[in-house]
This record gives structure tokens, sequence and C-alpha cells, in this order.
């Protein structure tokens, strides 16, 4: 299938199921998935309303689709303006930040950019996500095994969730 690969992070869980770190985000199951849309839990209609519904996903007036960051370098960015926010924002204290797993996802089908309202520039949203590889992880060994076999990706274990480790894992010679 033809596609865009990106870059993006996950919260673990104990069986190896990858999810959004946000509330509201979805798991991410093995092979390829269709997005759905959600609708916008938690947060006001943007300038253009109330989306018709049903609409096609992603939509660039709506908060849907699976996301991809378009390098590495500004997944950082996001991940350390997150970590100030959450000191900041009570909802963002609500929504623990967990940064389990970093690497690589593929869209496909219908593709748009980023949802104004929240979203980073740099951002993909696709009609189809993937989990592709390879991953990065600090998680035990054990359970690096269990994503690493859930995904059928490749997952290479770094010392601590720095970006300097995860880009030395997941690009070496950059
Ligand atoms: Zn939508």
């Amino acid at each position: 299938m033809t596609g865009v690969t990106g870059w993006r992070y996950w919260s673990l869980a104990s069986d190896g199921t990858l999810a959004s770190p946000l509330l509201w985000g979805g798991s991410w199951q093995p092979g390829t998935a269709a997005a759905a849309c959600p609708g916008r839990p938690g947060r006001p209609p943007g300038p253009h309303g109330i989306l018709p519904d049903p609409h096609g996903i992603p939509d660039p007036r709506c908060g849907c689709g699976w996301r991809v960051m378009t390098s590495l370098q500004e997944l950082f960015a996001v991940w350390q303006a997150a970590a100030v926010t959450r000191q900041l924002s009570l909802q963002a204290r609500l929504a623990p930040l967990h940064l389990d797993v970093c690497g690589q996802a593929t869209l496909s089908g219908r593709i748009c950019g980023p949802d104004l309202n929240s979203d980073p520039c740099g951002t993909l949203r696709g009609q189809y996500g993937e989990v592709t590889g390879p991953l990065a992880t600090a998680a035990p060994a054990p359970l690096a095994a269990a994503l690493a076999a859930r995904y059928g990706t490749r997952v290479i274990r770094v010392p601590r969730m720095t970006p300097a480790a995860i880009t030395s894992a997941l690009l070496p010679g950059s």
C-alpha cells in the first residue's frame, strides 16, 4: 500500500498495545486500521462551526484521523512543549503524558494536514493508519518483546526516552 510514513509517540499498555497519549485518543491495532470520527470531545466547534455528519475522514475542518509528524525534530519539539503545558494546565495534568514508545507509522487513503484548533505544524492526518516501525522504547524487555510480537515490527530498547537516545536508535548515523 502506498502511504506517507511519519513519526509519533504512544503510551504502552501492559499487553503491548499502543495508544494515543491523550485521554481521548484511540488505541492502534495491528495492521491497517480505518480512523473513526469521535467528534470534538472537550473542544468547542472550530471557526467553521459544527461539521455536517457524515464527512470524509479526516476532514480539514475536523479533528479526526490518525496522526503522525513529518520529522523527529518536530515531534520532539511538540513533546517538550507538552511537558511545559502539563506543568501549567490542570486539564493536561489530568491527561498524563505517557511517552512510552516512539517510532514510525504509515498513513494511507485520504491524507490532510493539521487540525488547526489543536495540532502543531508538521502534523499529518490519515484515513488509515498502521504501526510500521521501527519503534524505540525504554520498557522492560518482556514488554518490549510483547510490543514487537503484537505489531510485527522491529523494537529497539533504549536506556532512557530522550531525544538523543531515540534518534540514534531510529536514525542511526544521522
Ligand atoms: Zn471528523
